[in-house]
């Protein structure tokens, strides 16, 4: 009988786990696997806030205001959490989120609301952290025998919070390769830099399954709090995988 493999994935931000590694945990779920989400900033850093609070236009073509290049307007159209402020704000990015594991047959381990934008600032907490959940769930041996694996974003992305998870997961192998242990891990790059060399993940069985976690990131639904924050933010990049629908990493 083989032992279920666990993987821990680090999401900077809610969507990151669609849009960078969607294929891949979808993959994983789909040969039995188990999925971690530790989710580490609080997404609230997103240009959207304003685009939603009617602040700035929305130029988006998803949402029925957008359609029509409007402005938005929490009142009129009965925000669930009223004119939003950064916490309600990161919040309803957590609804999206949370549909999409379901979906993706991915359970949240933690959130730790660091402060978007800010995430370089945390990196030796998130070390301890990943370093947590795997003494939590097999240590030493479990990495000796191949059963943990660790997936971050790319180091090569632009965004700051994605390098500094990426150096996190660095520092996490290091400590481990001082001990003589091979940890497993998978550097995932963003859509917007999938013309990078990268090794591919693509399974069909997979394809609907990551199209209907993409589409919880579609919604807008004011009444339930759903503000369509993923699409309203980087559109192109969720058309992209929705197109394309693969994961690209590489592993050192
Ligand atoms: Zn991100
Ligand atoms: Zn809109």
């Amino acid at each position: 009988m083989t032992r279920k493999r666990k993987s821990l994935w680090i999401i900077p931000h809610q969507d990151d786990e669609v849009l960078s590694m969607g294929m891949a945990i979808i993959y994983n779920s789909y040969y039995g696997n188990e999925n971690f989400i530790l989710q580490v900033s609080d997404g609230s850093g997103s240009s959207v806030l304003d685009i939603l609070n009617g602040l700035t236009v929305c130029t988006c073509t998803v949402c029925p205001i957008g359609q029509v290049y409007g402005t938005h307007d929490p009142i009129s159209e009965n925000y669930l959490d009223g004119s939003l402020d950064k916490s309600s704000f990161s919040l309803a990015r957590d609804r999206e989120q949370e549909e999409a594991l379901t979906i993706m047959g991915a359970q949240l381990y933690k959130r730790l609301k660091y402060p978007d934008g800010s995430v370089d600032l945390y990196v030796n907490r998130i070390t301890n952290e990943i370093i947590t959940w795997i003494n939590n769930n097999g240590g030493d041996i479990a990495i000796e025998q191949g059963l943990i694996n660790i997936g971050v974003t790319s180091y090569k992305d632009a965004s700051s919070d994605h390098q500094a998870c990426a150096n996190a997961v660095t520092n996490v192998k290091n400590i481990y390769k001082s001990k003589g242990l091979r940890l497993n891990t998978h550097y995932y790059l963003s859509p917007s830099i999938w013309n990078q060399y990268g090794e591919l993940v693509f399974n069909k069985n997979c394809v609907e399954t990551l199209k209907n976690a993409l589409n919880t990131y579609k919604l807008y639904e004011p009444i339930s709090g759903r503000y369509e924050i993923g699409w309203h933010s980087v559109q192109s990049l969720f058309e992209k995988v929705y197109n394309t629908p693969i994961s690209k990493y590489h592993i050192n």
